[in-house]
C-alpha cells in the first residue's frame, strides 16, 4: 500500500518474477504490469483494482493484493486491508509520507494491520533514507526500526547492509541476480553499528526478559531479537524498515525475506469475531481448519472467461469446490462451481480451500462485496466493513437508443463490483445518474462501459451530490421543500428535503441532493 507512484507495482512485479510465477519483468513504464490487468490501467500506468495473486517464498505461501494508491479508489485499500493479515508501507525514498500514504496508513491503523516499511526508489535524486525513517515517525506516529541501511544513494546506490548479520549486499548487476555479501565497507560501519545498537534497544524495550540480558551485558543473539521483532510487529508496537530499489531489482529478496520473519501467518491473528445471525451473541472463528467454514467476499469481478468472480478469504475451516455455502449476510444458499487461485500469469482449480487462504468462486449470484459465507449449520455473520457514501456524480446518456438497455445491464454489473460506485435515476429529470468517489473513478467507469460492454455514452458536467442529516430545520414543514433561487451559497440550485423516516417527520432530515448547474468547488459543499 501507498502514495501513487511510490512503486507498488513495480514492487510487485519484481516480487513475482523472484517468486517464480512470472517469467517476463513487467513495467509500468511499458504498460507490461502483470498486475495490472485491466487494459485502462495499462495505459493509464495506475492500479485501479485489487487483484488477489498467490506466490511463494521459502516454503511460505504469501497472498497478495496491489492496493491503488490513488484517492479515488481508496475503498478498494480498505476492502484489501480488511482481509490481509500484514501490510508492506511502499514509500519513495525522496518523497518520504506523502499524502495517500498517510490515508492508506491510517486506515491500516484502524484494522491493526501489521506493517513493515519498503523505502524504495534509493536509486533516485534526492533519495534519503533516514528522512523517510523520521517522517514515518513524525507523520504517521509509527515506530519505524530500520533493519537495513542503505550503501549509497541515488545514482551511487549500490546495495544495503543487513543490521542483525552486520554484512553488506552489493548488486552488481540491475537484474538482481548477481548478488555479492560482503563485511561493511569501513566508512559504513560506524553508521551500521550506531543503527545496529538502536535497533536492538528498541527491540529489548518491547521485551522484558530481553531487556534484562541487555541489561544485564549478555549477548542477545539474532535469533532472539527476530523473535521479539516478529512479535512487536505483529501488536503493531514496532514496523520494521527496508530499503531498496525495486525498478533497479535491489533489495527485493530480503524484502520478501522480511515478509516470512514479521509478518504474520494467519494462525499468528487474533480470532475474528462476528455475530449469531438474527441475534446479538458474539460468536469467534479460530484459523483452524477443525472449525466450521467461514470466509469473507471482499472483491466482486466480472471475467470474460469464467464470468463472475467472488474473491474471499476463509477465516475458518475448509471449503471443497462443488459444495453448497450460505451466504449469511444475504440468507441465501449458493452453490460453488469451482474454486480458482490466481497465479501472476495463470490461473490454478483448486478442490479445497483452508483457513488462511484466499481464492475466487466462480457460480454464486448473490454474493456481493463484505457478505460472510457459511456453512447453513454453523451460521455466523462476520465483521464486515463500511463503505462511504459515493461523493461525486455526473449524468450519463447512451449515445443511441439500443444502448439504453445495454447501459443498464452494464451499469448494474459495474455496481456490484464495486460498492462505492451507485447509479439511480434522478427523479425531477429522469436522468440517469452515476455516482463514485471522485472524476477518475467515474472516467473509469465510462471508459469500461465502452471498451467491456460496447455502450457508448455521453456524460454530463459532475454534478455534486451529497448526503447530509440535519437535525433541526425550523422552516421545514411536511416532508418535501423544493427551494430554488440565488441566495446564499447554494446560488442557482435546487434543494429537496425528505424525512429519513416519512412516518416519524421529526426523526433527523436527510439533505438529499443537490442539482446544481456546472462544476461545483469543493467550499459549496456544506
Ligand atoms: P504505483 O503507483 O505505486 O504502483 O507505482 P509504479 O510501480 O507504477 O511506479 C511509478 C513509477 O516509478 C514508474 O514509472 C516506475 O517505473 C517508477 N519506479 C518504481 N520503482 C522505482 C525505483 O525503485 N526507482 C526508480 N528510479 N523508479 C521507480
Amino acid at each position: 500500500m501507498a502514495h501513487i507512484d511510490a512503486g507498488k507495482t513495480t514492487l510487485t512485479e519484481r516480487i513475482l518474477y523472484y517468486t517464480g510465477r512470472t517469467y517476463k519483468m513487467g513495467d509500468t513504464h511499458e504498460g507490461t504490469a502483470t498486475m495490472d490487468w485491466m487494459e485502462q490501467e495499462q495505459e493509464r500506468g495506475i492500479t485501479i483494482t485489487s487483484a488477489a495473486t498467490t506466490t511463494q517464498w521459502e516454503n511460505h505461501r504469501i497472498n497478495i493484493i496491489d492496493t491503488p494508491g490513488h484517492v479515488d479508489f481508496t475503498v478498494e485499500v480498505e476492502r484489501s486491508l480488511r482481509v490481509l493479515d500484514g501490510a508492506v508501507g511502499v514509500f519513495c525514498a525522496k518523497g518520504g509520507v506523502e499524502p495517500q500514504s498517510e490515508t492508506v496508513w491510517r486506515q491500516a491503523d484502524k484494522y491493526m494491520v501489521p506493517r513493515i516499511a519498503f523505502v524504495n526508489k534509493m536509486d533516485i535524486m534526492g533519495a534519503d533514507f533516514l528522512n523517510v525513517v523520521s517522517m514515518i515517525k513524525e507523520r504517521l506516529g509509527a515506530n519505524p526500526v530500520p533493519v537495513q541501511f542503505p550503501i549509497g544513494a541515488e545514482d551511487q546506490f549500490k546495495g544495503i547492509i543487513d543490521l542483525f548479520e552486520m554484512k553488506a549486499y552489493f548488486y552488481n548487476d540491475d537484474q538482481g541476480k548477481d548478488v555479492e555479501v560482503r563485511d561493511i565497507p569501513a566508512e559504513y560501519l560506524e553508521k551500521a553499528e550506531e543503527l545496529r545498537v538502536s535497533l536492538m534497544e528498541s527491540i529489548a524495550e518491547t521485551d522484558e526478559s530481553l531487556m534484562e540480558k541487555y541489561l544485564g551485558g549478555e549477548e542477545v543473539t539474532n535469533e532472539e531479537a527476530k523473535t521479539a521483532l516478529r512479535k512487536a510487529c505483529i501488536a503493531t508496537d514496532l514496523t520494521p524498515v527496508f530499503c531498496g530499489s525495486a525498478y533497479k531489482n535491489k533489495g527485493v529478496q530480503k524484502l520478501l525475506d522480511g515478509v516470512v520473519d514479521y509478518m504474520p501467518a494467519p494462525t499468528d491473528i487474533e480470532s475474528i469475531k462476528g455475530i449469531l445471525p438474527g441475534t446479538e451473541e458474539e460468536v469467534y472463528r479460530h484459523s483452524s481448519d477443525e472449525e466450521p467454514f467461514s470466509a469473507l467476499a471482499f472483491k466482486i469481478m466480472n471475467d470474460p472467461f469464467v464470468g463472475k468472480l467472488a474473491f474471499f478469504r476463509v477465516y475458518s475451516g475448509v471449503l471443497e469446490s462443488g459444495s453448497y455455502v450460505y451466504n449469511s449476510t444475504k440468507g441465501k444458499k449458493e452453490r460453488i462451481g469451482r474454486i480458482l487461485q490466481m497465479h501472476a500469469n495463470h490461473r490454478e482449480d483448486t478442490d479445497k480451500v483452508y483457513s488462511g487462504d484466499i481464492a475466487a468462486a466462480v457460480g454464486l449470484k448473490f454474493t456481493t462485496t463484505g457478505d460472510t459465507l457459511c456453512f447453513e449449520d454453523d451460521e455466523v455473520i462476520l465483521e464486515s466493513m463500511n463503505f462511504p457514501e459515493p461523493v461525486i456524480s455526473v449524468a450519463i446518456e447512451p449515445k443511441t437508443k439500443a444502448g439504453r438497455d445495454k447501459m443498464g445491464i452494464a451499469l448494474s454489473k459495474l455496481s456490484e463490483e464495486d460498492p462505492t460506485f451507485k447509479t439511480h435515476t434522478d427523479t425531477d429529470s429522469g436522468q440517469t445518474i452515476i455516482s463514485g468517489m471522485g472524476e477518475l473513478h467515474l472516467e473509469i467507469i465510462v471508459d469500461r462501459l465502452l471498451r467491456e460492454f460496447k455502450v457508448e455514452a455521453n456524460v454530463g458536467k459532475p454534478q455534486v451530490a451529497y448526503r447530509e442529516t440535519i437535525r433541526k430545520l425550523a422552516d421545514v414543514e411536511g416532508k418535501y421543500i423544493k427551494q430554488s433561487g440565488g441566495r446564499g451559497q447554494y446560488g442557482h440550485c435546487k434543494v429537496k428535503f425528505e424525512p429519513l423516516d416519512a412516518n416519524n417527520p421529526d426523526k433527523p432530515f436527510e439533505f438529499v441532493n443537490a442539482i446544481i448547474g456546472g462544476v461545483v468547488p469543493r467550499e459549496y459543499i456544506p
